[in-house]
């Protein structure tokens, strides 16, 4: 028996599969007499796989986020957590996020004795992607969507007379250290993914999409950007008078 601990690290999904921007986990893979293979895979808003098809079929289970699947001759329908797909051998398919909601899924795919992996075809385009049928607005172009992706209280009436808006690269594999911000400073991540914590929190994995946030005076212990460095808005609240400004505790 082996336990690998969470967060494990992820890889961006091969662009040749891929339309938008996703990540992938490897939870198992064959081993020994075994032909499992067991992937979480993260699907920003947007994205999709191609068309493509398993030789001996798929099975996928939502476990975060809304998402859309379609074989080849049906309707694009929408799935949400808890729900699982079975994807027969063979069956052209695809599955990814809603054009709003990001998605994750487990896939789990047994693969056969020959070595033969899934097959890929032809990018699922923008038109088919919104051409969901069930008369859920999920799978839609919305002309306008407003999506509340955080609604965060802070622990006093602040004094804000500005905020500034900064545009934060850290190339691949840097970690930022341990530090302290002079101020309540929120963020959104554009691109890449950064392993976060706050000191005496969980660790949580940050891709695009996401948001967060750092408390006035939080030691930020971790804010390491993974294999392809991460980029993010960082948007600091701030008094009359004052600048941003970060510390580096020694400990
Ligand atoms: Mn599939």
């Amino acid at each position: 028996m082996r336990i690998s601990p969470a967060p494990r690290t992820s890889a961006s999904a091969p662009s040749e599969w891929i339309t938008g921007y996703a990540r992938i986990e490897s939870l198992a893979t064959p081993q020994g007499p075994s032909r499992t293979k067991v992937d979480s895979v993260r699907f920003a808003p947007g994205a999709r796989t191609h068309w493509h098809r398993h030789p001996l079929g798929q099975v996928l289970v939502v476990t975060e986020g809304t998402g859309l699947v379609q074989r080849r001759g049906g309707e694009v329908e929408t799935i949400r957590v808890g729900d699982t797909v079975r994807i027969e051998p063979g069956e052209w398919h695809w599955h990814g996020a809603t054009p709003t909601s990001a998605m994750r899924h487990l896939a789990v795919e047994e693969l056969p004795a020959d070595g033969r992996t899934a097959e890929r075809a032809e990018p699922v385009s923008d038109a088919e992607y919104h051409s969901v049928q069930s008369g859920e607005d999920e799978g839609q172009a919305p002309p306008l969507s407003r999506v509340i992706v955080m609604d965060q209280k802070l622990p006093e009436a602040l004094a804000t007379h500005r905020v500034e808006i900064r545009r934060i690269t850290i190339a691949p594999g840097h970690a930022a250290g341990l530090h302290v911000h002079n101020g309540p400073v929120f963020g959104s991540i554009e691109t890449g993914s950064a392993v976060y914590q706050l000191e005496g929190e969980p660790e949580t994995v940050l891709e695009p999409g996401d948001v967060f946030y750092e408390p006035e005076g939080a030691r930020v212990a971790r804010f390491d950007a993974q294999d392809e460095g991460v980029t993010f808005l960082g948007y600091f609240l701030l008094p009359d008078g004052m600048n941003p400004d970060i510390t580096f505790p020694d400990a």
